[in-house]
Formats: structure tokens, C-alpha cells, sequence
């Protein structure tokens, strides 16, 4: 009988294959099997495609669960804090309770700013659009990068000579920033470098090919890149997740790659890491240049 399967494989230079194989008999007159014909099909681009989607989509499924779950707990949220203005409201004061309300009035703000993150990630709110130089929001940037970046990092920013007109809700972009410099601040205690660099990307076939992703076009690129600690295979495969952390307690919220990704899925653009342990980690982020002609300003609600 035929057979026919799916198997993985090296090839003769020892990178890993998938292989789609169909072996059949070749009878002769006698019906009697003489020969063997195989036929070995590389599905190596196929079985990688397959695996991002259903990476894609298990993002996508804990993205929708997150964003009603933040729904219900900012309405809830918003209960304790009009009750808690209320009290504080009619309290004396000098009475001494009044600090209380207003720990769990700060608190609940922290709280809400989390669900409101949250909100994003899971693209459950209005993004804002304008048309803007990608260059000039990354210089802009800098100042608040001194913020978060403590003095021991060395921040460099590179930004290309060509324009990069893109079409973004400006600050989700920073937003993105943020988060990058916040892991990388996290992942340098000991100090490092910081980078920072756009360039002009087009995206053909052969790219789309040899990476396995995209779509054809011209796109603003934003790379970030720290000498931090780095990240295993495993734990990059996971970094995207909403609430996966490998910070203690208290530090870390596993919410910051999540809403990264969120940002760029909207932008309809893409986000590749690369990352060696000890070394350093680099994101790279590529979003669509604006088509020429494109509206200036445009109320997008998902
Ligand atoms: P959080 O920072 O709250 O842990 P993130 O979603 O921002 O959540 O990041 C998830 C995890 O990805 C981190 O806990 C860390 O393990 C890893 N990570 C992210 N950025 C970097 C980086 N630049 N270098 C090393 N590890 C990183
Ligand atoms: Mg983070």
C-alpha cells in the first residue's frame, strides 16, 4: 500500500526538516511489488507558518479572555473608588481614617491603570491615528528614556536619514518605547548599553521567505537593543503572553511584551526577538509606511 506522513528530519548539513514523505509500490504485471517509489516534499516553511499561527491565535484567545475579564474589573474598580470619594468626601479633616481612603483611592487608580493596560493589549480601545515622522517620536523620546534608564546605561539612539512617515496613534508607539527600556533597564542591573535605531525596511518575497513572516511592502523599522541579560529559546517563546513574568513578586507584571504585541498587531505591523543569554536582547518592530495620499487623522475603534 502507499504511505504517506509527516517527518522530521535533518539535513545532510544537520539542520533540522520537516519532510512530508510519500512512499508507493510500483507492481509488475504479476502484481507483484518490484520497486519503491519516494517522494519527500520539504514543508519546512509550511510546518513554521502553522506553528506562528497557532501561536498567533493562543495569543489572540488569552488576549479576548483578558480584555473581558479587565472589562468586569473596571467596573468593579469603579464602584470602590466612587465609594471611597464619597467617604473621603464626608469625612472631617482631621479625622484620622482619611489617610486610609485615600491609600485605597491610590491603590485603586494603580489598579485601574493595570485593567487600562489591559484594555489595550486586548485592543478593546480607540486608537488614535495621525500621520508622523517616526524619526521625530523616537528623538522626542529621549527625555523620557532618562527617566526610566538609569545613569549606569549607555543610551544611544540611531535614527536614518529617511523620512518615515507612518500613520500611528502616537502614544501607543511611546508606549511601546517604554516598556522595551523597562525590561532592558531590568535585564542590565550591572549596567549596559541601550539602542535605539529606525531604518527604512522593504519587504519583499525573498524576506518574507527566509523569515517566515510579513507582507510585502515599504516599512519604518524600529529596533531596540540592550546587553542585558538575554533570554533562553523557552522563555522567549513565552514572552508575549499577558501575565507571564520572570520577575519576583511585586516586580514584575508580565503585561508590558503583551501590550507591546497588542500595539503592533493594531498597527497592523510585526515584532521579532532575538535574543542570546549573557549577550543581550534585541526587539524588532516593523510598521507600515503610510501609503501617500493617506487621510491625516482617523478615529479607529475595534
Ligand atoms: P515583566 O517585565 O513585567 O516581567 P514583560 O511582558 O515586560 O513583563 O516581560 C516578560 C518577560 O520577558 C520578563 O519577565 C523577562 O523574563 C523577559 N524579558 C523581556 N524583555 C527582556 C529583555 N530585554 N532582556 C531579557 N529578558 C526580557
Ligand atoms: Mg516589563
Amino acid at each position: 500500500k502507499t504511505w504517506q506522513g509527516e517527518l522530521s528530519s535533518r539535513k545532510k548539513d544537520g539542520e533540522p526538516i520537516w519532510i512530508n514523505l510519500t512512499v508507493a509500490p510500483i507492481k509488475n504485471s504479476q502484481n507483484r511489488t518490484t520497486n519503491l517509489m519516494a517522494v519527500i516534499e520539504d514543508i519546512s516553511t509550511r510546518r513554521k507558518l502553522e506553528d506562528q499561527l497557532r501561536h498567533s491565535q493562543k495569543l489572540e484567545g488569552i488576549g479576548q479572555i483578558a480584555g473581558g475579564v479587565a472589562h468586569d474589573f473596571n467596573n468593579i474598580l469603579t464602584a470602590i473608588i466612587g465609594y471611597s470619594s464619597l467617604a473621603y468626601q464626608s469625612m472631617r479633616e482631621d479625622d484620622p481614617l482619611r489617610t486610609h481612603i485615600n491609600n485605597i483611592l491610590e491603590y485603586s487608580e494603580k489598579a485601574s491603570t493595570i485593567t487600562k493596560s489591559l484594555l489595550t493589549f486586548s485592543r478593546k480601545q480607540a486608537t488614535r491615528l495621525i500621520l508622523l515622522n517616526l524619526n521625530d517620536l523616537v528623538s522626542n523620546f529621549q527625555k523620557f528614556l532618562l527617566r526610566v534608564v538609569p545613569e549606569h546605561i549607555e543610551i544611544r539612539t540611531t535614527c536614518t536619514d529617511q523620512m518615515l512617515s507612518v500613520m500611528v496613534d502616537q502614544v501607543q508607539i511611546e508606549q511601546i518605547l517604554m516598556n522595551l527600556a523597562t525590561n532592558a533597564r531590568d535585564a542590565m542591573p550591572n549596567g549596559g548599553r541601550f539602542d535605539i535605531a529606525t531604518r527604512l525596511m522593504d519587504l519583499n518575497e525573498e524576506f518574507i521567505k527566509t523569515h517566515g513572516y510579513g507582507t510585502t511592502g515599504r516599512y519604518a523599522e524600529l529596533s531596540v537593543t540592550d546587553t542585558g541579560c538575554g533570554m533562553d529559546q523557552k522563555i522567549q517563546e513565552k514572552i508575549f503572553e499577558p501575565f507571564f513574568t520572570t520577575k519576583e513578586q511585586g516586580k514584575g507584571t508580565g503585561l508590558g511584551l503583551s501590550i507591546v504585541y497588542g500595539i503592533v498587531k493594531t498597527h497592523n505591523g510585526f515584532i521579532t526577538v532575538y535574543s542570546e543569554l549573557d549577550k543581550g536582547t534585541q526587539f524588532r518592530i516593523l510598521l507600515p509606511l503610510a501609503r501617500t495620499g493617506e487621510v491625516q487623522e482617523e478615529e479607529l475603534t475595534e
